[in-house]
């Protein structure tokens, strides 16, 4: 049996990047650049007052208090008309531009208002520079400003909307088809008789691929039968990954694994060394990605975050595939039942300036409940015999 790490590695080297789209700036949050973006500005676009407050030549405050004449009311979006000369100042206001001349602004709480209208009593020295963004000091005209491979998050839409770029290229995100096997399962919306369950997992999986920006279409249940499975994989067959749950355990009736291979899927593994989702199978036909993920709902949780997550970050062109991991001291200690690597549902916290985190209470892979009061999974390796109180141990932030 192969290990997670392993598995990992063989389904991201087998993940190409899709191709790229043109998109509007103001739809491409959450997608990836395909291609660097230059500005066509400097940033600020000229020396900005960064206070309210009155533009003086530096030198004039050197002796306070003193008293300067008053020659123009700059406000944003207007362009200074006088030039400060010595024993000058001129009232301005934030984001408006600096006049020739001055080469300080000092803010209003540092003056005094005279009697007289267009004098005004400088209560502070100020040194040259202070209070004003040089033109071009956050960005210059032809720089780089975001790179490929960058994910767009709100602040990069800002960038983009700073640089005037109204359309970009994007990586497309992958289409995704979920499919959910067993003659136990109904859908939503029916009241389960006995010996049957509400199907969760489709709606599960969906929205952790949807939480990944992917094209989501929920294909069904389909029923333990190799035909129902098989053609249910055939209209999943269009999509770049194919996601099915269930029926890929040893049971009579577990006959996802035949299916697939009947079909002609090249199969790169059928079980990994891990807890829960030990049964999880990985192939590909034609362009198709099939993740046949175990029916029990934490193990369908936890192998989509462990083997699909990357997937869908490499195929929409991030370089940085894999969820955040820290490290966090136990609070109590686990014991390891078996030395297989284990994920358990667990809950992070800051604790006096340092991370703490502790197992939520739960009882195995079908209870998903438990999954509800964990932010985290800890990660309890294969190489490890038992983890006391306050040691370190991996934790992958879910939230
Ligand atoms: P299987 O992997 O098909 O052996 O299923 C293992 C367990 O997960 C069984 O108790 C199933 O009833 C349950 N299960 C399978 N598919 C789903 C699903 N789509 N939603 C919720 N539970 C499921
Ligand atoms: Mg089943």
């Amino acid at each position: 049996m192969i290990t997670v790490d392993t598995a990992i590695k063989i389904v991201t080297d087998n993940t190409e990047i899709l191709p790229s789209k043109t998109v509007h700036f103001e739809e491409s949050l959450g997608f990836c650049l395909a291609h660097d973006v230059h500005s066509d500005i400097d940033m600020p676009p000229f020396n900005r007052s960064a206070m309210d407050g009155y533009a003086v030549i530096a030198e004039d405050t050197a002796k306070v208090p003193v008293e300067l004449t008053v020659i123009e009311n700059i406000a944003a979006g207007s362009v200074p008309k006088k030039k400060v000369l010595r024993g000058q100042a001129s009232k301005i206001m934030t984001g408006a531009a600096v006049p020739d001349g001055a080469d300080a602004v000092i803010k209003f709480e540092e003056t005094e208002d005279l009697q007289s209208a267009n004098r005004v009593k400088i209560l502070k020295s100020v040194s040259r520079g202070s209070n004003i963004s040089k033109q071009g000091e956050d960005m210059r005209v032809g720089q780089v400003v975001l790179s490929k491979n960058m994910p767009i998050r709100p602040q990069e839409i800002g960038i983009l909307a700073t640089v005037g770029k109204s359309f970009v290229e994007v990586f497309s995100t992958p289409t995704v088809g979920i499919i959910s096997t067993g003659n136990e399962l109904v859908d939503v919306a029916s009241k389960p008789s006995l010996a049957q369950i509400r199907n969760s997992n489709s709606y599960s999986l969906a929205a952790q691929a949807r939480n990944l920006n992917a094209e989501v279409e929920i294909i069904g249940i389909v029923k333990d039968t190799k035909d129902e499975i098989s053609s249910a994989i055939r209209m999943g067959l269009q999509k770049d990954i194919l996601i099915l749950s269930g029926g890929v355990s040893m049971g009579e009736y577990d006959l996802v694994g035949d299916v697939m291979k009947d079909l002609g899927t090249h199969i790169y593994f059928e079980k990994v060394a891990l807890r829960p989702g030990k049964p999880v199978i990985f192939g590909r036909k034609d362009k198709t990605l099939i993740f046949a993920l175990p029916g029990n709902p934490v193990a369908s949780f936890v192998t989509f975050e462990l083997f699909v997550y990357p997937v869908i970050h490499k195929m929409m062109g991030l370089t940085d595939v894999h969820r955040t991991t820290v490290r966090a001291a136990l609070e109590t200690e686990i014991i390891v039942k078996r030395r297989r690597r284990e994920y358990r549902p667990a809950f992070i916290r800051l604790q006096n300036n340092s991370w703490i985190v502790s197992p939520v209470e739960w009882h195995g892979s079908a209870d998903l409940l438990a999954t509800t009061r964990a932010n985290c999974l800890m990660v309890v390796r294969e190489d490890v015999e038992r983890f006391i109180a306050g040691q370190l141990i991996d934790v992958i932030l879910l939230d």
